[in-house]
């Protein structure tokens, strides 16, 4: 396998069997368990914004920069401290952390499910302690990213090298027709997110334990003006942004309904904290 590092984002070119790489501890992992395969990385690190400039954020901050920040917002500050361990947020940025893959342990473990090309979802019938209550039909993989939750509760904007899109139209729920879980095009580089100005936002996090764990349910909510809007990680294939329906529209798997508990809890609070 080849290593390139990228010069330009004009020059990038990616062939069809090469793969982005930024801070690598998604990426790495996934190719050594067979789960990726490329002939080429195209280290993207030299090319990628890196930083914090008013409202805009670099797609190659690491987790840890944005924590450390008191220009972002309190959610998307939390969602970071809140994310991994400090030596995974030291290295892992923002685009790679919006972009990771499910954690869905049959996935992981390259069991021949819808998401790998086959035909079956093993969680539904099997174990799906941690997977998702809204949107499971197809694939009931829980999305793991806290800051996304995050971003999507504050309206933000995401900045490709070929176009601008609200951060919800970076995800897509899995289906028959097309099994991704983005919208992003292959080589299409995320260069930036955009953040709208919020009064007060928060972030809070059920997880297995105190430390270092995904989440099982992140609610991040944010106001601006007479808008407030509640986001959730954990529940859905993709990142959740609370409509009218609330909860209402959930369909819990035999094993997870005690999700909907954590996640109404959570709302309720983050709202309170909101007002308060
Ligand atoms: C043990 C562990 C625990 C974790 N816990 C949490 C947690 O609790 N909460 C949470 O939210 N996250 C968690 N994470 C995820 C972690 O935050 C991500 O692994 C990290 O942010 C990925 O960033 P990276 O730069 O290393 O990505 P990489 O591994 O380099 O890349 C990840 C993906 O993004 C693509 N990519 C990278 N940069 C770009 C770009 N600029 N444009 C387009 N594509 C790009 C890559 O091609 C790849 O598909 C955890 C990860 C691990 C390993
Ligand atoms: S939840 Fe999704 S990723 Fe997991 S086994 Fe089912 S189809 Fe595969």
């Amino acid at each position: 396998m080849k290593l390139r590092r990228a010069s330009s984002v004009a020059g990038l070119e990616p062939a069809s069997n090469s793969l982005l790489l930024a801070g690598g501890t998604e990426v790495v992992p996934l190719l050594r368990a067979g789960i990726l395969e490329a002939e080429e990385l195209i280290d993207v690190r030299g090319v990628v914004p890196r930083g914090i400039s008013g409202p805009s954020i670099g797609a190659g901050t690491t987790l840890a920069e944005i924590e450390s920040s008191p220009d972002v917002p309190d959610a998307l500050r939390e969602a970071c401290r809140l994310a991994a361990s400090p030596q995974l947020r030291n290295t892992g940025t923002l685009a790679g952390n919006l972009l990771q893959s499910t954690r869905c342990w049959y996935w992981r473990l390259n069991w021949p499910c819808r998401l790998h090309g086959g035909d079956a979802c093993f969680a539904r019938d099997g174990e799906h302690r941690e997977h998702a209550v809204l949107a499971n039909d197809y694939c009931a993989s829980a999305h793991p990213s806290d800051v996304a939750a995050a971003l999507l509760a504050l309206g933000a904007t995401v900045q490709t090298d070929r176009r601008s899109l609200p951060l919800a139209e970076l995800y897509r729920v899995p289906s028959e027709d097309d099994r991704r879980s983005t919208t992003l095009e292959h080589g299409e580089l995320l260069l930036s997110v955009e953040l709208p100005p919020a009064d007060r936002s928060v972030y809070l996090k059920a997880m297995e334990r105190k430390r270092w764990a995904f989440p099982l349910v992140g609610v991040a909510a944010a106001r601006s003006g007479d808008t407030a809007r509640v986001a959730l990680a954990g529940v859905a294939p993709v990142p959740w942004l609370l409509g009218p329906a609330g909860l209402e529209a959930a369909t819990p798997l035999p094993g997870n309904a005690y999700k909907l508990e954590i996640a109404t809890a959570l709302v309720k609070r983050a709202l309170a904290q909101l007002d308060g």
